[in-house]
């Protein structure tokens, strides 16, 4: 396989470097939905697009009946400034592929060539997934709604997704839990507004915002297990307007994340005692808002080993690595909790770089010669489940 999806890198790369200059926000992706669309209908899939606002389905009917797997990419990207002199940089400012997503996306399109072109040795049917809002809008699990995992029932599922820790030419998965639950969360402080001379006559929020910061410490330190994975940040606090004015309100935005589901509901109660108890106490009012919250990503041991042992046949077994639990968090959670797959980490690091690039920042960068070794292995590990492979 992976002869065919290097004959098929030079126009991955060049799909990546189309999608990768016209970055596309959650539920914006309506260029690269175009895009995707019609390289499917040029290969003859039939698409369902407009899928949770941009999503795409596409379907590849094997030649003889079995069974379906489902194979996902993601198309948003982030909203950063990219910091690179790249000829296919991005060309829309303050918003860039810093997470891959890019690849995600080219990547499925040269598999869809290469199953479409086999679609006649094929048992059973492929699913396309093209998933819009990724980073936080659960685009996912809109498109579950909206009946991606039915029509024909999906019967496993399977994606990758770039890893700046891992060489180019190696990949790693493993069984169980892999990317850790999410939430993101807002606390509003309001407070009165005075003059900073008079503070007895307000109830300053910037003092109360800074003590809920520091109570927040307790929650991991001294209330989540320690033999438990688990962190809490605060990525962002804002208030006032100047100097000299003591302002009405401050606003702290953070996230959770944690292995276990139940972990994840404790110290989501505890926030909102910890951050409501401390604001009391200096006269302020404190409300959470959870506003968005994916559950672990959980491998399938079966599907984790079937994924493996493909990486293996096409890398060879130095190039498959046991990856090691994260807490960086997927909504493809939510495909997983609803049928057995599994979760691929494509090695993306280039051996020349004297530091990493890694993901979420504006000097994101991958190596593409990875394209190629994701194709192969996500095309396999499809084929390998339906029994095709020969
Ligand atoms: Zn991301
Ligand atoms: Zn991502």
């Amino acid at each position: 396989m992976l002869e065919a999806a290097r004959s098929l890198a030079d126009a991955a790369v060049a799909d990546r470097r189309t999608i990768h200059r016209r970055p596309e926000l959650a539920y914006q992706e309506r260029e690269t939905a175009a895009l995707v669309a019609s390289r499917l209908r040029q290969i003859g899939i039939p698409v369902r697009t407009g899928v949770a606002g941009t999503g795409v389905i596409g379907l590849i009917e094997g030649g003889r009946p079995g069974r379906t797997v489902l194979l996902r990419a993601d198309m948003d990207a982030l909203p950063i400034q990219e910091e690179s002199d790249l000829a296919y940089a991005s060309a829309t400012p303050g918003v860039m592929h810093a997470c891959g997503h890019d690849a995600h996306t080219a990547i499925l399109l040269a598999v869809s060539r290469l199953l479409a072109e086999r679609r006649d040795e094929i048992p059973g049917n492929v699913k396309l997934m093209f998933q819009p809002a990724e980073e936080g809008g659960a685009g996912a699990l809109r498109m579950i709604e909206e009946g991606v995992l039915e029509d024909p029932a999906v019967d496993a599922a399977f994606m990758l997704h770039v890893s700046h820790q891992h060489a180019v030419g190696t990949v790693a998965t493993a069984p169980g839990p892999i990317l850790a639950g999410a939430n993101s969360f807002t606390i509003t402080i309001d407070g009165r507004g005075g003059h900073a001379s008079r503070p007895h006559q307000a109830v300053d929020p910037v003092v109360a915002a800074a003590q809920v910061v520091t109570a927040l410490q307790t929650l991991v330190s001294r209330e989540a297990p320690p033999t438990e994975a688990a962190v809490l940040t605060l990525g962002r606090l804002s208030s006032g307007t100047a100097a000299n004015v003591i302002p009405d309100r401050a606003e702290l935005q953070g996230t959770i994340r944690a292995y276990h589901d139940g972990l994840m509901r404790e110290m989501e109660r505890r926030l909102e005692e910890i951050a409501s108890g401390v604001a009391r106490a200096l006269r302020a009012e404190a409300r959470v808002d959870v506003h968005m919250r994916y559950p672990p990503t959980v491998n399938d041991p079966a599907m984790a080993e079937l994924l493996a042992g493909a990486a293996r046949a096409e890398l060879g077994p130095g190039a498959v690595l046991e990856a090691e639990p994260e807490m960086a968090a997927e909504d493809f959670s939510f495909v997983l909790q609803r049928v057995p797959g599994a979760m691929l980490r494509l090695g993306v690091r280039s051996p020349g770089w004297p530091e990493p690039r890694p993901v979420h920042t504006a000097r994101f960068e991958l190596d593409e010669a990875a394209l190629p070794i994701g194709i192969a292995v996500m095309a396999r590990v499809a084929l390998e489940f339906l029994g095709g492979s020969g």
